[in-house]
């Protein structure tokens, strides 16, 4: 099938930044009942910055592809880089345009991640002065 390019399987098949923080990271968990993927992101910042990041998951391969590229792309990025990803940039880093069907799948990483981010910024706690 088309869709299901190299580098979506290899990403399906090794998934990079797998498993799951602990510590001071927040974790969030989504899922996509009309696929039955679900995906687990935890997430740490440091200075703003996104200094480590992990998810685990089931699904298909377009919803474990993407978090996976989506972790990698992220990585390093500022808070507010990171907010900004959007679909065009998930369906480039597939390489792929996508179907309504399968943009749930692509997409849910990315809210999970959103998610997380809004939920760190949140829970960080005001420094003393
Ligand atoms: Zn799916």
């Amino acid at each position: 099938m088309d869709l299901y390019r190299d580098n979506i399987l290899d990403h399906y098949q090794n998934p990079r930044n797998w498993g799951s923080l602990t510590g001071s990271a927040v974790k969030v968990s989504h899922n996509n009942p009309s696929c039955g993927d679900s995906i687990t992101v935890s997430l740490k910042l440091d200075s703003g910055k996104i200094a480590d990041i992990k998810f685990t998951g089931n699904g298909c391969a377009i919803s474990m592809a993407s978090a996976s590229m989506l972790t990698e792309y992220i990585m390093g990025k500022s808070v507010t880089d990171a907010l900004v990803v959007k679909r065009e940039d998930v369906e480039k880093l597939l390489g792929t345009k996508l179907t309504l069907a399968r943009l749930k799948c692509a997409l849910l990483p990315l809210e999970t991640i959103r998610q997380a981010l809004v939920e760190s910024a949140k829970t960080r706690l005001p420094k003393p002065s």
